[in-house]
């Protein structure tokens, strides 16, 4: 009697989509890592970029530094020759001019350390919140990883106890990989899947005999009613 074949079938159709199932949240799983990966490179490029801007703020700082006691020099030595009072003016404005900017070049240098000790806090953080997620994450996968072989082995089981008739058919289904699985019913006259129509003698050799076959349209096998 086929009514114990079609059976497995099912079984089979359920196992694949506790499978199905199964990779999806290890999918999920490995995401939350990869999420976090990416927002801990983003807080890394942040930092780097801060320190390249700390070298080239401290580097303009020592050269305006220099420029700055060149003009003082300057000025006071035509200072001490009576040297042009314009020239000299010109020297001093200028040395103050790049005080100025030293002010905000070390204004800058102090935002940046500030940042840059947030971003450390904010990464220890992200650390320790990565490693607790990590352990969360890996038990799941493992876990998860286990009900695929399970499936799986259970899966091979089945097709190896399956008649060859009913074992053809679906490992010509499996073949396809069809979405949503190799499975349909006849609902309403139609395949569930595809819609198309099937003939009363189709329907009742399907529904009432339980015979084996499978989709015109879309190849999924056809389950009997109340199988
Ligand atoms: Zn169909």
């Amino acid at each position: 009697m086929s009514a114990e074949w079609f059976f497995k079938l099912k079984e089979f159709d359920s196992l694949g989509k506790m499978r199905i199932n199964h990779l999806k949240v290890i999918q999920e799983q490995e995401q939350r890592l990869t999420k976090l990966n990416i927002r801990r490179q983003e807080q890394l490029d942040e930092a780097n970029g801060l320190k390249s801007e700390l070298l080239s703020v401290q580097q303009n700082y020592f050269e305006a530094e220099k420029k700055m006691n060149t003009c003082e020099e300057q000025a006071s030595r035509l200072k001490a020759v009576g040297g042009d009072e314009a020239k000299i003016a010109s020297f001093q404005k200028e040395a103050t001019n790049l005080e100025d900017s030293l002010f905000a070049l070390l204004e800058r240098t102090e935002a940046i350390h500030l940042e840059l000790e947030d971003k450390k806090t904010f990464l220890a953080g992200l650390e320790k919140t990565y490693q607790e997620i990590e352990t969360e994450v890996n038990e799941e996968i493992q876990e998860n990883q286990k009900g695929v072989s399970q499936a799986d082995l259970r899966m091979k089981l089945i097709l190896e106890e399956l008649p060859s008739g009913f074992r053809e058919t679906l490992e010509r289904t499996l073949k396809k990989n069809l979405a949503v699985g190799s499975f349909t019913r006849i609902d309403n006259g139609s395949c569930f899947f595809c819609r198309y129509k099937i003939s009363r003698t189709d329907e009742s050799e399907i529904d009432m005999q339980q015979m084996l076959k499978v989709c015109p349209q879309c190849s999924r096998i056809f389950l009997p009613y109340g199988s």
